[in-house]
């Protein structure tokens, strides 16, 4: 899965008292950000799989950023991070949490069985990626209907909801504009995904802002 993990970003800003959304959009793709890391440094692997619908690679090798175990030992130290470096309040803590959490179950939805529940152990996936049509629809619709949630949230703040709309519309811009790819090295691959996540990050700051100091202070 690729933008819809944004919806859940979009769904965790809400309305007053969370951080920005530029974090949850770090959050929900943690995981993924981790991954791009990793095969950089030749920690984790893939095989190239041209032609497969969904994605051009076959994740092989991805149990620190991508196993069930993993996912809930990253959530934690974003809990910890949070709460003990940031002074992040504990609702927001929790939050983010989750948030970098959800990445795991709206992959398995999609992958092909290929994640890991923990290093080594057994692997899961419930192919969506095999109906891509449908997984298009579904992730265009998932970004959409978090666009329209967090644009209602800002205009019951009296913030124009626009923000939420340019958001959501540039990410399905994208997506729908995205051709299949081509299997790459991983340093082409992960520089690649880097640098999506750091636009989209970008691109939530920017729509985001001004960030009031006061909506994440500690309770
Ligand atoms: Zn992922």
């Amino acid at each position: 899965m690729m933008i819809g993990h944004y919806a859940v970003a979009l769904a965790g800003r809400r309305c007053r008292h969370t951080p920005p959304l530029w974090v949850f959009a770090a959050a929900t793709q943690l995981l993924d950000i981790i991954w791009c890391v990793l095969i950089i440094a030749g920690i984790e692997h893939f095989a190239p799989a041209p032609g497969q619908t969904g994605t051009p690679l076959a994740f092989t090798d991805y149990p620190w950023s991508h196993s069930l175990a993993a996912a809930l030992v990253w959530s934690g130290l974003t809990w910890l991070a949070a709460r003990k470096l940031f002074a992040v309040n504990t609702r927001s803590a929790w939050l983010l949490a989750l948030v970098v959490f959800s990445h795991w179950p709206l992959d398995l939805l999609v992958h092909r069985p290929d994640l890991p529940l923990w290093p080594g152990g057994p692997v899961v996936g419930l192919s969506l990626w095999d109906h891509p049509a449908l997984e298009h629809w579904l992730e265009s619709l998932m970004v959409a209907a978090g666009a329209a949630w967090w644009g209602m949230c800002l205009w019951s703040e009296g913030r124009s909801p626009w923000r939420a709309w340019i958001f959501g519309g540039v990410l399905i811009a994208l997506f729908l504009a995205a051709g299949p790819g081509q299997p790459e090295s991983p340093v082409i691959i992960g520089s690649f995904g880097l640098g999506f996540y750091l636009f989209v990050i970008l691109l939530a700051w920017l729509v985001d802002r001004p960030w009031r100091r006061t909506a994440n202070a500690s309770q």
